[in-house]
């Protein structure tokens, strides 16, 4: 395989499974593309050198306009349960250019999201605008940075081009980088619409893509089993995160439990339970609270796609199997989110009423509506002050039971500062900060985000530079919302 001169080393095997699963794409070019954002750090460790990320190149291939040798541009089919309605989707603005080599041998997918029509895109428009693509970068980047998994953002590009949204919006193209593209509606359009030998070509590439160890005639359930655990230690990240999704169809939950799609998610600032920042998510269907639960019916739909793999095993022996993998999601799910928010907590070991703990100062957040992030900034440095809980009675109390079983461990006050420093970041992508810097870029001044992804990289380091981001947003600022498809 050879590489271009900016480095691009491409291959596309999703192109090698059979055609019934993706189109083929031809360029479809955009009049004047403009460079807004490229990510660095990402082209180094992809194996592109960081000096042509602004090269003529580099900026005709982030528009989609012409393709480094070895790629083999496609749209990937799929279906998926869209708010529990099943639907046939498939890429309707995004195109897979081909899948990325590393130097260390590592395999990505380089997709670019905003890249026009498809025969997908239904009554869409195949484009994106400025602001969603610049605030997938900077959330997916923050995501990273938090040691959550999710896709990259590689760059974003101006196509010269207006797009009708609401408004009329700058068209924007986003180049990102994921493990993989497939997704529990890849495997779910599969079963549905193409032939068992079909699904069968995708599982066994999915499972030599992603879990190459697994062999053997039980080797789709445990594909599925393995998915499950994936999930349920990306969704306990993003609990503990304080992170929501916000549309966590089928179609969005990636099988390499990579956080993909990101539209109307946001994190939490005030703590609520309930909160749901989508503009669409009247029901409350991906709340907070329900995205472990949601996980586990989206998989439960992938388990049903995987049915008419399995019979080379007993129906009752492959039901139960199932169900029992789906059992362990539930319980691995809540086992990595108790132990993550010990942590959070500075303590290092399991004791009976942790659990306790935990839900009574979650209730006390609720009730007070304190801010998820600075609470834990505040447990971990007690100079900090969480303005709604400082001098409540009924935290005074909760605060006394805390040090009384953190003090049964017997650890160094330094001990705990550390492992709670690194699991409570200073910062997270406010909505009122990511807003700002989409507005400055709406007027053409890209530094107020490359400032905010600046702080946003190294989220534990709690340094005197990120204090002014640590800020919630003013009291009067209304509910956030998001919007999805724009
Ligand atoms: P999402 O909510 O971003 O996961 O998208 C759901 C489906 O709508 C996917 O099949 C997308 O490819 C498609 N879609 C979203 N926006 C557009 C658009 N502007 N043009 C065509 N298809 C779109
Ligand atoms: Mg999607």
């Amino acid at each position: 395989m050879n590489h271009t001169e900016s480095g691009w080393k491409l291959h596309n095997s999703y192109a090698g499974l059979p055609k019934t699963l993706y189109a083929p794409m031809e360029a479809n070019p955009v009049p004047s593309p403009e460079l807004v954002i490229a990510n660095r750090a990402l082209a180094k460790s992809l194996g592109l050198d960081p000096q042509q990320l602004d090269s003529p190149e580099s900026l005709q291939m982030f528009a989609g306009n012409q393709f480094p040798e070895g790629s083999f541009p496609l749209a990937q089919a799929y279906a998926g349960h869209q708010f529990g309605q099943f639907t046939m989707l498939g890429d309707g603005r995004a195109i897979l250019i081909g899948e990325q080599q590393t130097p260390d041998g590592e395999i990505f997918d380089v997709q670019l999201k905003g890249a026009g029509i498809t025969p997908f895109s239904r009554s869409g428009d195949g484009r994106a605008a400025l602001g969603p693509m610049l605030r997938e970068y900077m959330i997916s980047e923050s995501m990273h940075a938090l040691g959550i998994p999710t896709s990259r953002s590689l760059a974003v590009v101006l196509t010269g081009e207006k797009i009708q949204r609401y408004f009329a919006e700058p068209g924007a193209i986003l180049t990102r980088v994921a493990s993989s593209h497939i997704r529990v509606g890849t495997f779910q359009f599969a079963a549905k619409y193409r032939s068992t030998e079909d699904l069968k070509a995708l599982a066994d590439y999915t499972i030599k893509r992603h879990f190459p160890d697994i062999t053997g005639p039980d080797r789709y359930i445990e594909l599925f089993r393995q998915t499950a655990q994936r999930q349920a230690s990306l969704i306990a990240k993003w609990q503990l995160a304080g992170f929501v999704h916000g549309v966590m169809n089928t179609d969005n939950m990636a099988i390499s439990g990579e956080t993909i799609d990101y539209g109307p998610c946001a994190f939490l600032d005030r703590f609520d339970e309930s909160a749901v920042f989508s503009s669409i998510d009247a029901g409350g269907r991906y709340a907070y609270r329900n995205q472990p639960l949601i996980g586990g019916w989206n998989l439960a739909r992938f388990a049903e796609s995987l049915f008419p793999l399995l019979n080379e095993i007993p129906e009752k022996q492959a039901l139960s199997s199932l169900q029992g993998a789906l059992e362990e999601y539930i319980s691995s799910e809540k086992r990595l989110y108790l132990s993550g928010m010990r942590e959070k907590l500075g303590l290092f070991t399991e004791a009976p009423g942790d659990e306790q703990l935990i839900d009574d100062l979650l209730a006390l957040m609720q009730e007070k509506q304190a801010d998820y992030t600075n609470t834990f900034r505040f447990l971990t440095f007690e100079a900090v002050e969480e303005p709604q809980l400082a001098n409540d009675p009924a935290f005074k109390d909760w605060h006394s039971r805390y040090k009384a079983r953190q003090q049964q461990e017997g650890r160094s006050a330094q001990e705990i500062l550390e492992l709670m420093k690194n699991r409570n970041p200073a910062v997270i992508p406010r909505n009122h900060r990511v807003e700002a810097a989409l507005g400055a870029a709406a007027q053409g001044d890209y530094e107020v985000m490359e400032k905010l992804l600046d702080i946003l990289r190294n989220p534990y380091a709690h340094s005197e530079e990120q204090l002014p981001y640590t800020a919630p947003p003013p009291p009067s600022t209304p509910p956030y919302q998001t919007y999805c498809g724009t």
